[in-house]
C-alpha cells in the first residue's frame, strides 16, 4: 500500500469504531489527525503516540480551516455522530443537526480547500425494515426512525457533491459493531450502554441486575431478534481499505459491512455463558420500539469493490475479546477524560 504524504482527518476518532480505525491506519503509516469534541470519545481510546487529538466540533468551521490550513488534509474520515436511535425518536433536531447539518459544515471547508476523499460511516438503518434478507445494497433505503433518516441525507449530499464538485465518497454501511482490540488495551465504553453484546456482560458482572430481553415473539427460529455482529477490528479494516481506494483515485463506493451471519438474542446469551462459563440473569420483556426481526447483511458488494470480507464470523470470536476488555485494568471504562472533568 503507497502512504500518500497528505495527512487524514479524523472526526470521533476517539469513539469506539474511530479509535479501533485510527489505530489500525496509525499502525499502517498514515499521518492521522484526530477532531473528537469528547462528549462520546475518550482521549485514552486514541493509543498511538504519533496520533494528534484536536478536541472540537466537527461544526466550528474557524477551528476546521485552521486545521486545514496547517495540515492540508488529503482526506477526511467521518465517525463523529449521535447514534441512539430512542433518543433521536424524541429529540430529532438534535440528531438532523449534529449528524447531518454539522457535516456539512466539514464539507463546506473540505470544498474551499479542494479535499475530495470523504469516508463515512452509515449504517444498515438506512435500509429500514429490509424487503428482502440477507440486505444487499439493492434494498430500498426507507429508514424508520431519524437516525437513520439523519444518515442517509449525508449519503444523498455526498452524491450530489460528488456530481457538483468532484467528491469521492465511501458510505460504509455498518450493521452490528461489536468486539474489541485482542490486547485489551480499547474497547466499547459509552453511556449509556444500550448495546447487547456489553449488556449481557454487564449481566454477569453485576453491573445490572439482569439483562431485558426485548421480544421473544418475533419471526424467528427462537422468537429473539437476529442481528449481523461485525468486529470492530473488521471495520476498522473496511475504512483502511475504502481510503486506500479513494486516495488511490477510485470510484465512489456505497456498501455494507457485515458478516452475512445472523444471530439471535438468546444465541448470544447462551455464547457469553460458554465465553464466560457463568450464568446470564435474564428478563424477558417486551418489544423494543422500531426493532425489525431480522438484519443480515448480504456483504458481498465490500468484497468486489474494496476487497474486503469478515475475518469474524463467528460470534465467539466478538464475546472473547470484549470479554477480556470487561475484565481488563479499567473494567470495561476508560478513566475520566482529563480535559472533560
Ligand atoms: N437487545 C435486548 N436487550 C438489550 C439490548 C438489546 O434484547 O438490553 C436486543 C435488541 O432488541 C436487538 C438486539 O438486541 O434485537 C441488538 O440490539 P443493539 O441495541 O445491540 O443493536 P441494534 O440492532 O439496535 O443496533
Amino acid at each position: 500500500m503507497t502512504i500518500p504524504n497528505a495527512p487524514i482527518l479524523v472526526t470521533g476518532g476517539a469513539g469506539y469504531i474511530g479509535s479501533h480505525t485510527v489505530r489500525l491506519l496509525a499502525d499502517q503509516g498514515w499521518k492521522i489527525v484526530v477532531l473528537d469534541n469528547l462528549v462520546f470519545g475518550h482521549d485514552q481510546a486514541i493509543v498511538d503516540p504519533g496520533v494528534e487529538l484536536v478536541v472540537g466540533d466537527v461544526g466550528d468551521q474557524e477551528l476546521v480551516r485552521s486545521l486545514f490550513e496547517t495540515h492540508r488534509f488529503g482526506a477526511v474520515i467521518h465517525f463523529a455522530a449521535f447514534a441512539y436511535v430512542g433518543e433521536s425518536v424524541t429529540n430529532p433536531l438534535k440528531y438532523y443537526q449534529n449528524n447531518t447539518a454539522e457535516p456539512i459544515k466539514l464539507l463546506q471547508v473540505m470544498q474551499e480547500f479542494d479535499c475530495t476523499v470523504f469516508v463515512f460511516s452509515s449504517t444498515c438503518a438506512t435500509y429500514g425494515v429490509p424487503e428482502k434478507l440477507p440486505i444487499s445494497e439493492s434494498n430500498p433505503q426507507n429508514p424508520i426512525n431519524p437516525y437513520g433518516r439523519s444518515k442517509l441525507m449525508v449519503e444523498w449530499i455526498l452524491t450530489d457533491c460528488g456530481h457538483a464538485w468532484g467528491l469521492r465518497s465511501a458510505c460504509l454501511r455498518y450493521f452490528n459493531a461489536s468486539g474489541s482490540s485482542p490486547d485489551g488495551k480499547i474497547g466499547e465504553d459509552h453511556h449509556p450502554e444500550t448495546h447487547l453484546i456489553p449488556r449481557v456482560m454487564m449481566a454477569v458482572t453485576g453491573e445490572i441486575q439482569y439483562l431485558e430481553v426485548f421480544g421473544t415473539d418475533y419471526a424467528t427460529p427462537d422468537g429473539t431478534c437476529i442481528r449481523d455482529y461485525i468486529h470492530v477490528e473488521d471495520l476498522a479494516d473496511a475504512h483502511a481499505r475504502a481510503l486506500d481506494h479513494l486516495v488511490r483515485g477510485g470510484e465512489s463506493v456505497r456498501c455494507n459491512l457485515g458478516t452475512g451471519v445472523g444471530v439471535s438474542v438468546r444465541e448470544i446469551i447462551a455464547a457469553v455463558e460458554e465465553v464466560t462459563g457463568k450464568t446470564v440473569p435474564v428478563k424477558y420483556g417486551p418489544r423494543r420500539d422500531g426493532d425489525p426481526d431480522s438484519l443480515v447483511a448480504d456483504p458481498s458488494l465490500a468484497k468486489q469493490l474494496l476487497g474486503w470480507q469478515a475475518s469474524r464470523t463467528n460470534v465467539r470470536d466478538m464475546i472473547v475479546p470484549a470479554w477480556l476488555w470487561m475484565n481488563g485494568p479499567n473494567h470495561g471504562r476508560f478513566p475520566a477524560n482529563p480535559r472533560t472533568t
